[in-house]
This record gives C-alpha cells, sequence and structure tokens, in this order.
C-alpha cells in the first residue's frame, strides 16, 4: 500500500485526502490547527453562530460528487438550501437590486431597474453559459499544464472559441460594452473579486462567474458553512484518512527528485508521495526553499490576491430590507480597487459585504436577533494590518457608512478577522485569500501547476494554485491533484518538469 501525506486539512486537502484514501492508498493528514477545514471555519458565541470565511456555496454538484464518489450520500452529511435572492445590492441613492437565479425573474427585476438593460441581462447571462461550456474542462476539470494545453488533440476544438474567451479585454472593458447602467457593470464587475481580483485589471474570461453564482444558484448549508467542514472531517474519519490536527509540518526530506519524507511535531514520517494543501508561495518559501528548490520567479513575483476585513456582530433585531446576502457598494469602485491593489491600503471607498445566516436558518442566532457577517476587500499587505488602532478605526468607518443605508445596528458583541490573522491562521502569504490574483490578462495561463517542476512526487491542491479558489474549485483542485499523484503511483512520468 503506497503512503501519501497531506499537508493541511482545506476544503483541497481534505478532498485530495479522501480521493486518494477510497482508491485504496494509506493517507496521513496532518493539519496545523485543531480543527479541519482550513477557511471554511466557524465561530460561536452565547448562542450564535458565525461564518469566518466562506459564506456562499456555489456548484454544489462538486461536493456531491466527492461524497459520491466516497460511496456516501451528501444529503446524509449536510442539508443545503437554495438561497434567493442570491445578493441583494444597494447603492447610496437609495437604489436597490435583486439578482435572481431564475432567468425570467431576473430579468423582470433587471426591466423594474435597470430598463435599458433589459434585452441584455440575458443575452449576457448566455454569453457567461457559454463561456463556462467553452472552459470547465480546459480550466476549471483538469490538470492545466500551461498555453502548451491548447495543443494538445482533447483541447484543440477550444481553438476557434480562443477570440471569445475574453483573454484579450478586461472584464470592466467587456461589461462596459453590453450593458448601459454603470450600476450593473459594478453589479458584474464585483464578481472578480470572487477570487481576490479587480474587475478594471482581471481578465473578461471571469465572466463566467455570473453563470455560476445567478445562472446556477447559490446554496447554504444548514447549520452554517462550518457544517461542510464538518461533514467532510467527518467522512474523512470514516474513510479512513488517519488525520493529525493540531500538527504542523516544519520540514520535508528530499532524496534526489523525490520528497521521501516530513518532519511535524519532532516526528518524521516515510511518504511516497506528498500532496501540499498549503499557499504555494509559503511551501515554496517554508519547506521547498530550505530544501534547495527554488520558487519558479512568477511565484515570487506574481501579485497577491486581495485579502479581506472581517467584522462578526451579534446583532439584536430583525432587519427586515436586508437578504441573506447584501452588498452596499461604494460610490467611487475604481477608488476602491487602486486602493487595495495599488496604494495597498484599506480602502477609502469601500464596497460592504453584509452576510446575515440566521436569514436563512433562524437557529444561527437567538430569537430577535441576527448574526451579521461583514466583509470588505482589503489589501494583502500594508501597514494598518499591524495597528490595532488603525483597525478601530476602520471598523468604526465601515459602521458609519452603514448608516449611510439607514443600517444602525444594536451590537451586543463584536468579533473579526484581519488579514494578519488570515495569514498566520492558514499559513495565507500576505494574508492573501486566493494566492496569485487574476490581474492582468494572461495571469490565469500562468497560475501555479498542481506540480513541482523538477519534484516527481510533490504535488499542489488548493486555492493558490490550478484551478483556484472558492470552495467548489479547491475541491476540484483536490480531485485534479488526487489523480495526479493516482498516476505518478501507477508509474507514469507526471511531473517532469
Ligand atoms: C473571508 C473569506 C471569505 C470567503 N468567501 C467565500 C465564499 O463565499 N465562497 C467560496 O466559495 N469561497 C470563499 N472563500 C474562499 C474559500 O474559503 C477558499 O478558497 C477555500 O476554503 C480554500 O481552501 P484550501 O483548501 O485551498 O485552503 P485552506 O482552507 O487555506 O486550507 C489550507 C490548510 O493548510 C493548513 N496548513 C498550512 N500550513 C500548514 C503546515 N505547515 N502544516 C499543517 N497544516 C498547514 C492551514 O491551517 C489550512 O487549514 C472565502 C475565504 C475567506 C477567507
Amino acid at each position: 500500500m503506497n503512503r501519501i501525506a497531506v499537508i493541511g486539512g482545506g476544503g483541497a486537502g481534505l478532498a485530495a485526502a479522501l480521493r486518494l484514501r477510497c482508491a485504496g492508498h494509506e493517507v496521513l493528514l496532518f493539519e496545523k490547527n485543531a480543527t479541519l477545514g482550513g477557511k471554511i471555519a466557524s465561530h460561536r458565541h452565547e448562542g450564535f453562530t458565525f461564518d469566518l470565511g466562506p459564506t456562499v456555496l456555489t456548484m454544489p454538484f462538486v461536493l456531491r460528487d466527492l461524497f459520491r464518489h466516497c460511496g456516501r450520500s451528501l444529503a446524509d452529511y449536510v442539508e443545503l438550501h437554495r438561497v434567493e435572492p442570491t445578493c441583494r445590492y444597494h447603492w447610496s441613492d437609495g437604489t436597490a437590486f435583486d439578482a435572481w437565479s431564475n432567468g425570467p425573474h431576473l430579468v423582470e427585476e433587471v426591466r423594474r431597474v435597470f430598463p435599458d438593460d433589459a434585452g441584455a441581462v440575458q443575452a449576457f447571462l448566455d454569453h457567461s453559459e457559454r463561456l463556462y461550456d467553452a472552459t470547465r474542462e480546459l480550466f476549471l476539470f483538469n490538470p492545466f499544464d500551461g498555453p502548451r494545453e491548447f495543443l494538445k488533440p482533447s483541447n484543440l476544438g477550444i481553438l476557434p472559441m480562443l477570440p471569445r474567451l475574453g483573454l484579450a479585454r478586461t472584464m470592466y472593458a467587456s461589461l462596459r460594452r453590453r450593458f448601459v447602467s454603470p450600476k450593473l457593470v459594478q453589479v458584474m464587475g464585483r464578481f472578480a473579486t470572487y477570487n481576490g481580483s479587480s474587475p478594471y485589471r482581471a481578465p473578461a474570461t471571469l465572466n463566467v462567474i455570473p453563470h455560476v453564482e445567478i445562472g446556477m444558484g447559490t446554496w447554504y448549508p444548514r447549520g452554517g458553512m462550518g457544517s461542510i467542514a464538518a461533514a467532510l472531517a467527518r467522512l474523512a474519519e470514516e474513510t479512513g484518512v488517519l488525520a493529525h490536527p493540531s500538527t504542523a509540518v516544519e520540514r520535508i526530506e528530499l532524496r534526489g527528485r523525490r520528497v521521501i519524507s516530513l518532519s511535524a511535531n519532532a516526528a518524521s514520517h516515510d511518504l511516497d508521495a506528498l500532496v501540499a494543501n498549503t499557499d504555494v508561495l509559503w511551501a515554496y518559501r517554508n519547506l521547498l526553499g530550505p530544501a534547495g528548490i527554488p520558487a519558479p520567479a512568477a511565484v515570487m513575483r506574481g501579485e497577491r490576491s486581495c485579502s479581506g476585513f472581517v467584522m462578526l456582530l451579534a446583532v439584536r433585531g430583525v432587519h427586515r430590507g436586508l437578504a441573506h446576502h447584501n452588498i452596499f457598494f461604494s460610490d467611487d469602485y475604481p477608488d476602491e480597487f487602486r486602493d487595495i491593489f495599488e496604494r495597498k491600503r484599506l480602502p477609502r471607498a469601500m464596497t460592504i459585504y453584509l452576510s446575515i445566516g440566521s436569514k436563512s436558518d433562524p437557529s444561527l442566532a437567538p430569537e430577535g436577533c441576527e448574526n451579521w457577517y461583514i466583509l470588505v476587500n482589503a489589501p494583502e499587505s500594508g501597514i494598518e494590518h499591524h495597528d490595532a488602532g488603525a483597525h478601530e478605526a476602520y471598523a468604526a468607518s465601515i459602521l458609519e457608512r452603514l448608516k449611510a443605508f439607514g443600517l444602525e445596528p444594536e451590537i451586543q458583541w463584536r468579533g473579526g478577522l484581519m488579514p494578519l490573522e488570515i495569514e498566520s491562521r492558514y499559513n495565507s502569504a500576505g494574508g492573501a485569500i486566493y494566492g496569485a490574483s487574476s490581474n492582468g490578462l494572461l495571469s490565469m495561463l500562468r497560475r501555479p501547476r498542481n506540480r513541482v517542476p523538477g519534484l516527481e512526487n510533490f504535488f499542489f491542491a488548493g486555492g493558490s494554485t490550478h484551478p483556484g479558489g472558492g470552495l467548489p474549485l479547491v475541491l476540484l483542485s483536490g480531485d485534479i491533484t488526487a489523480r495526479l499523484v493516482s498516476r505518478y503511483l501507477a508509474g507514469e512520468s507526471v511531473n517532469k518538469g
């Protein structure tokens, strides 16, 4: 029996571990934190349950497929509910817009709020769906080895599609051509932040995300997003993945082009293959670099995705004008992204995302109360991150900004998660949530691969590698990597460099 070590019990690490275990291998999973799930975390406080990372589940079929692969039914572990509207958008001039995953309902809402774009919205979502269909096999569901993938016989069919994949213009430029209303451009452009990027610099290929969220819909589990982490952890235990929580991997040992062991908590573990679910940059700096494998220049120099400034509020009262997912847009969207990616400071003109899980699952807050989760996109580094006073002032400015939308919540308790904590909690270099950003038209083609050039048996799975961040994508990353590991163990050379 082959022995595979997985470093990190995030969604991707768990998915890789489960698939490899179900293929009959011995799998050791090392997680530095006390619980499994990585960024799929939650926090409880006096009758309130808060999500701490992801709040939106898309493409639930990916999760379902993982459970099916292990001979189980997801429904026996997690109860998922569809969330409608998918999001309620608010502007400071009083405009409000509900995005629905039901096509006719959405078109009706666009006709009501943005009448000039009523005809364009369905055409755009159809385009987004075509983009998804054209790119899914190449960019999402299979290993990606860079531009040479386009020349593989199985991918030749995509060549005529190349001009339409949106690699030649930014998301914003493409949306401006499609919609009259700047507000609708803002709604669709915001999806760039789903992988920590800017709509003004990310390629129009990311216009695939509106199909994923609005076209296919969003879900929320009973008990909050932590239920997904708990379900994956339970499945890992049931299938015999040997999990070592509270165990940080500190070192790897190489012999020639192979990793032969790792060290954690002063113990050494021999292995046949290694899957690192850690941030790629962190792994190069802390595991591969010290073992003599330098990081490719693109990994070191690549711009990082944004981080997040998260506030948790235990709120007394029920706010009827709010949906489960709400966005309060900034009045100067371009400047918000200049702050995040150029000035590298907490955005002065901030867009506020407010998720209230108790709108979908009332058990997440005591009766008559709500569990508010606020997320503002933040730069991955910045002097303010080291300054508690600056955080306090920024939290106050977020609450002040909410007043402009008529919101003055009665706060019983406040918690949160700052970029530096995201960094230390998950070893995400700079607190970046999604590894490298997709800013830059060809950035997606340069994303770190699931393998380490020059090493035979070291693989990556997770949001900072292919196919990218977000729950469904990291689960797919685990699947892709598990397939590469299986091919390697079957004697195929998958990692020549
Ligand atoms: C604030 C926030 C909001 C988000 N919102 C959404 C959303 O709404 N929808 C969505 O789909 N996605 C969202 N995401 C993104 C999503 O959560 C991530 O892309 C995904 O969970 C990352 O999974 P992963 O397996 O790649 O990495 P992680 O979850 O980061 O897991 C990596 C694990 O490796 C462990 N580790 C690191 N180094 C070591 C070591 N040396 N030894 C042992 N263990 C180690 C870490 O502790 C961690 O548990 C959000 C993320 C954040 C932070």
